[in-house]
């Protein structure tokens, strides 16, 4: 399989280039040429481990690591997972809710960064090279890829967060990780000001090729890949065989979504796939009217799905103008000048099956409150947004939703949606009081390259 851009100027590449790769070097995202169909093979994976589908999943995309190879680094990237299937569903009575939280970090990211850490350090390996990961966060990726990548030969990982602004508890998952490999920079600024130290660095070539600086976010195709695994291994828990099912995914950048749209691609039978989003609605207002729109950043209870602009709806935009570089350089020009972008109606037509909905503040507590006392299932803010579209759209195929996170990683919102301390996790609880280590930086980026420049790997 060999991997093309959206803006159509990259040669076609191999799978290990398009991980080092992470975007496009044209701006674009990187795509397979094309999705194998694997529909006739899929009574056949009904008794398969997540591990066995993942394998199945990866070798029909992967064809430059032995097959050997490509096991051993799916069985050591979930062995770190607290739950026997992985990704278990729970059948609640009216729909499943995919538990993608029993990683090392408790949220969904982890089954994305713990494969692609790994694979860093194969690549590396191979290729006796080093790499210096840059990223800003303002909370749930940090700690998945610190995770992801800790104690590994070859690799120091940097990240960025505001100082202060993330919850203490997601601070405390990055700055108690002592590997020597490990860097945390609390930035005195917002977010954003560190989103833009990272953007203005990987913009900066001789920098970044000086140091060899790579990039974890969800626009790596790695990170996508690994996500669909799910979709078929959360089928075979809770469908008859040919069933269509929909899913309903809490949405933030758009990666986690697409990988279900990949899956249906692919052959597995989705009905719908439900885009869900809090009161930052730029995807759901796009998917109701063709208008992709930038508004203003909403801070909500789900902060991990706070995003204006969508990192990976680029991708599925070309599968829906018909896989047409020159429009999808047009229309990313255009939304960049301008903030907005329209699609035309004859290319909305081409989507079948997309559904989406806004939920709010309001409606999410009520949603983690409702489940708790008549199912006894304690949601997370973000799984809650997921639940609560899905209930409103009352499709008639069976609902599976996508739980992002396990509900102790947000104790506020929990105590508030039902008045009660209940959101505990033992991996949580042991961090409190542990040591710490932190740099602390001002939001200037000469500051923060000079500190890059006297710990990078080079
Ligand atoms: C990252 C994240 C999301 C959003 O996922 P995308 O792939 O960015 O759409 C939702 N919930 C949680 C808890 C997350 O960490």
């Amino acid at each position: 399989m060999k991997y093309i851009s959206t803006r159509g100027q990259v040669e076609p590449i191999s799978f290990k280039d398009a991980v080092m790769m992470g975007m496009a070097s044209d701006g674009g995202l990187l795509i397979p040429e094309s999705f194998p169909s694997v529909a006739d093979q899929l009574e056949d994976w009904k008794n398969l481990s997540f591990q066995e589908i993942a394998y199945k999943v990866f070798s029909l995309y992967i064809d430059d690591i032995p097959s050997n190879d490509l096991k051993t680094l799916v069985d050591k990237s979930y062995s770190s997972f607290e739950h026997d299937l992985v990704t278990p569903v729970a059948k609640l009575s009216k729909l499943g809710i995919l538990e993608l939280f029993h990683g090392p970090t408790l949220a969904f990211k982890d089954v994305a960064l713990q494969f692609l850490g790994n694979l860093f350090e194969y690549i590396l390996n191979e290729r006796n090279g080093q790499l210096n990961i840059l990223g800003a966060t303002s909370g749930d990726t940090g700690s998945a890829a610190i995770q992801g990548v800790k104690g590994k030969d070859n690799i120091n990982i940097f990240i960025m967060h505001p100082d202060g602004k993330t919850s203490p508890l997601q601070a405390l998952q990055m700055t108690s990780v002592l590997e020597k490999n490990v860097f945390n920079i609390a930035v005195e600024g917002s977010f954003d000001d560190c989103q833009g130290i990272m953007k203005e660095t990987f913009a900066d070539l001789d920098f970044k090729g000086k140091y060899n600086l790579g990039a974890v976010n969800s626009v790596n195709w790695a990170r996508i890949l690994a996500q669909t695994v799910y979709y078929f291994h959360a089928y075979n828990q809770v469908a008859e065989q040919g069933e269509k099912i929909s899913f309903s995914v809490p949405t933030g950048n758009f990666g986690d979504i697409f990988a279900g749209y990949i899956a249906k691609s692919m052959g597995l039978p989705i009905d719908k796939l439900i885009l869900a989003t809090n009161e930052n609605d730029i995807l759901a207002r796009f998917f109701n009217s063709g208008v992709y729109e930038r508004g203003n950043v909403n801070f909500t209870i789900s902060p991990a799905m706070d995003i204006q602009i969508a990192s990976n709806f680029e991708r599925f935009l070309y599968f829906l103008v018909e896989k047409n570089p020159a429009k999808i350089r047009e229309a990313m020009e255009q939304f960049k000048s301008t903030g907005k972008v329209i699609i035309e109606d004859k290319f909305m037509a081409n989507n079948d099956c997309f559904l989406s909905a806004a939920s709010g503040t309001e409606r999410t507590l009520a949603t983690i409150k409702k489940y708790w006392s008549e199912e006894n299932y304690l949601l997370d803010p973000h799984t809650a947004v997921g639940v609560d579209v899905a209930e409103s759209l009352k499709l008639d195929s069976k609902v599976v939703c996508l739980s992002t996170a396990h509900p102790a990683k947000f104790p506020d919102a929990i105590q508030n949606a039902t008045g009660e301390d209940l959101a505990k996790h033992p991996t949580l609880e042991a961090l409190k009081g542990a040591e710490t280590r932190c740099h602390k930086a001002s939001s200037d980026i000469n500051e923060i390259q000079a500190y890059l420049a006297d710990n990078a790997l080079s």
